[in-house]
């Protein structure tokens, strides 16, 4: 087992852009699908589901979808980035996304990025059927209470089982963990995470407000002290910087 964790979030922080937006795009009556879904109790995985539905019967099929989904790019700060962690042995290294498997594998595997080198990717289970539709199914089959996350993803329940499992499972924790996101489950990720972790937030995003609005000086989101450190990044170029120095501070001190 590697010493440290890495977990990125996908959409706005991998790529430059957000795979699910694109696809509501696609058509004008898909726009308005992911507002209030979750009052109506439906998890983020049927609402996708339910647009690719509609997306295939109006005569759009895998190349479409594709293309759509191809226009999004992953840049060379974040390939450079990407090879470094795989090659370290010292780290491990996951993806944690409520975009789908499809769509992950599809740009990973157009900007050369091998998926074996990941230690997992969790995301919405997705396969093509026959229809040229893309199914997309729910992470968990139960509803999960959660103010940030989609009643069927929670990002920090998750975390906290992945992170207990693997250590559980090695018998030995990792000195620490270093996530890198900008959305709002990203915040909720963030709250399952302690005071040797650090969290790389994108500027001017979702999570980055939600930080404002709950923490104190950059610092403590936590009322017992166990809160992990804030670290902004505005472009890839900048996280890619500010991840390899965190990834390569001595790990002694960060465990203490
Ligand atoms: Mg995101
Ligand atoms: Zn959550």
């Amino acid at each position: 087992m590697a010493e440290q964790l890495v977990i990125f979030d996908f959409d706005n922080t991998l790529i430059d852009g957000n795979t699910d937006a694109l696809i509501l795009d696609m058509l004008p009556m898909l726009r308005n699908m992911s507002m209030n879904y979750d009052k109506e109790g439906r998890g983020w995985g049927e609402v996708m589901n339910s647009a690719l539905e509609i997306i295939a019967q109006n005569g759009l099929g895998k190349a479409d979808v594709d293309e759509c989904i191809l226009a999004l790019r992953i840049s060379e700060p974040v390939k450079y980035m990407l090879s470094m962690l795989m090659a370290d042995e010292r780290t491990d290294l996951i993806i944690l996304s409520h975009s789908n498997e499809y769509f992950i594998d599809l740009l990973l595997l157009e900007f050369g990025i091998d998926k074996s080198k990941f230690n997992g990717i969790f995301t919405y289970p997705a396969e093509w059927n026959d229809e040229e539709q893309l199914r997309v199914r729910r992470f968990y089959e139960q509803k999960l209470e959660c103010t940030y996350c989609p009643n069927d993803f929670c990002k920090g329940y998750f975390l906290k089982n992945f992170i207990a499992s693997v250590e559980d499972e090695k018998r030995k924790q990792y000195s620490r963990r270093i996530y890198v996101g900008d959305g709002r489950a990203d915040y909720c990720a963030a709250l399952s995470l302690g005071k040797s972790d650090t969290v790389l937030y994108r500027y001017g995003f979702a999570l980055h407000r939600l930080i404002s609005l709950n923490c104190e000086n950059n610092g403590t989101c936590k009322d017992n002290g166990d809160s992990p450190k804030y670290v902004c990044w505005k472009d890839f170029e900048e996280m890619k910087e500010k991840l390899i120095s965190i990834i390569n501070s001595s790990l002694v001190f960060a465990a203490y």
